[in-house]
């Protein structure tokens, strides 16, 4: 930063600001996690300089001799740490990901099954004002209503019935476990294709803290920055020789031009850390905070959908106390704890207020918090509700958090 400083100082303030807030503020939101300083000085070498259009020893350019070399490590690694055989690390996003896949066997207004937004889809599976959306004609799964978990029943149903080309499963707001063996028995039963966007849960898959989608499905994506705690970006596996061939040309030249060779080195960097026995750990205690700080919101008599969760999340429905997801979030901002408001399944606030808030671990369990600390972190959170008009008690949270997190460093 220094460097930064002494040549534009207005955008070294604003990086420093960003670092005090993330040092000073508990990030819940269940998307985002802290990179290591390995995978931030790859992503910050001169890397980024490289055009290298195509993939290893196939380029468009010359003088990739080195960056071919971190493409097929960040691939090499990619494989061995999720079992697969084939990987494409090119994507600049899970969504540009998921596009690469649909282009890969789709038309336009073709049939596909994705799961509900509202139940806690994501906009790249069938969103209207989404490409997915606009592109394909989307039909839709959700959760059922009595225990708020996959209705898998009624999924079959809506297959059969609609006869989709592909089912695309994966969530960013779904707190359970997945059955990726049951979702393959039903796209296979039509003669679907199974796309498993993991990109929520990735980490929780590497450390062997869910069940891997890798066996069931011809398609899987992901995101590299949340729960695997890797750059900003997105990757494509399958098993697949002839789905490989046409996914590789769809992320280039289909949907991408030169890929970022400095975050590829960094995806190599954090698919080498998540390969470490350590990162078993790390998921495994991601999903023990999450279940505590939902056993802890439950005592405090907050409502958590399903009852719970088995994974780095929780959706906790805030309707019964009388609030929404907006007013949530915005109180907890001015105590220093970040959400994002979120709707509920079967809502009945308006989308821009949304019923609840979206809670997740894998950042605060990075700065090595425990289930003790997920304890303290509900009790701030029903704290900073209840007194949402109280500015006083709102900043003495904020002073209490600032001062607890002092023993959580960052990276
Ligand atoms: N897929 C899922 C399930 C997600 O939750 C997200 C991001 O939140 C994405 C895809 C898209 O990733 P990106 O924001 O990198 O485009």
């Amino acid at each position: 930063l220094d460097i930064l400083e002494a040549s534009d100082s207005a955008v070294a303030e604003i990086i420093r600001g960003e670092q005090h807030r993330q040092q000073d503020h508990i990030e819940l939101i269940a998307s985002e996690n802290f990179t290591s300083k390995a995978v931030m000085a790859a992503q910050g070498s001169c890397l980024t300089n490289k055009y290298a259009e195509g993939y290893p020893a196939k380029r468009w350019y010359g003088g990739c001799e080195e960056v071919d070399k971190v493409e097929q490590l960040a691939i090499d690694r990619a494989c061995q740490l999720f079992g697969a055989k084939y990987a494409n690390v090119q994507p600049h996003s899970g969504s540009q990901a998921n596009a690469a896949v649909y282009f890969s066997v789709l038309q336009p207004g073709d049939k596909v099954l994705g799961m509900n937004l509202a139940h806690g889809g994501h906009l790249t599976h069938g969103n209207p004002a989404n490409f997915s959306g606009r592109f394909y004609q989307f039909c839709q799964y959700g959760v059922s209503a009595t225990d708020e978990r996959i209705n898998y029943d009624e999924l079959a149903e809506v297959a059969l019935r609609e006869k989709p080309k592909m089912i695309t499963a994966g969530a960013s707001a779904y707190p359970r476990i997945i059955d990726f063996k049951k979702m393959s028995e039903i796209a296979k039963s039509v003669g679907a294709y199974l796309f498993v966007d993991m990109a929520h849960i990735a980490g929780l898959v590497a450390g062997g803290a869910h069940p891997s989608p890798m066996e069931y499905a011809d398609f899987v994506t992901t995101t590299t920055h949340k729960s695997l705690r890797g750059p900003r970006g997105g990757m494509i596996l399958t098993n697949n020789d002839e789905l490989f061939k046409k996914i590789q040309s769809q992320v280039f030249p289909g949907v991408q031009g030169g890929p970022l060779m400095h975050v590829i080195a960094a995806k190599a960097v954090c698919f080498g850390e998540c390969l470490k026995p350590e990162f078993k750990d790390y998921t495994a205690q991601v999903v023990k905070n999450a279940q505590a700080l939902a056993a802890a919101l439950i005592e405090l008599g907050y409502r958590i959908t399903s009852g719970g969760t088995d994974n780095h999340l929780m959706l906790v429905d805030l309707r019964p106390k009388g609030l929404n997801g907006k007013i949530a979030s915005e109180t907890l901002d001015k105590a220093a704890i970040t959400v994002n408001k979120n709707g509920i399944p079967f809502d009945t606030e308006k989308i821009t207020l949304g019923g609840g808030i979206r809670v997740g671990t894998p950042a605060v369990t990075t700065r090595g918090m425990k289930e003790a600390d997920m304890k303290q972190i509900a009790a701030w959170i029903d704290r900073a509700l209840t007194n949402r008009e109280n500015d006083a008690v709102l900043a003495e949270i904020r002073k209490e958090v600032s001062e607890a997190n002092k023993r959580f460093p960052l990276p």
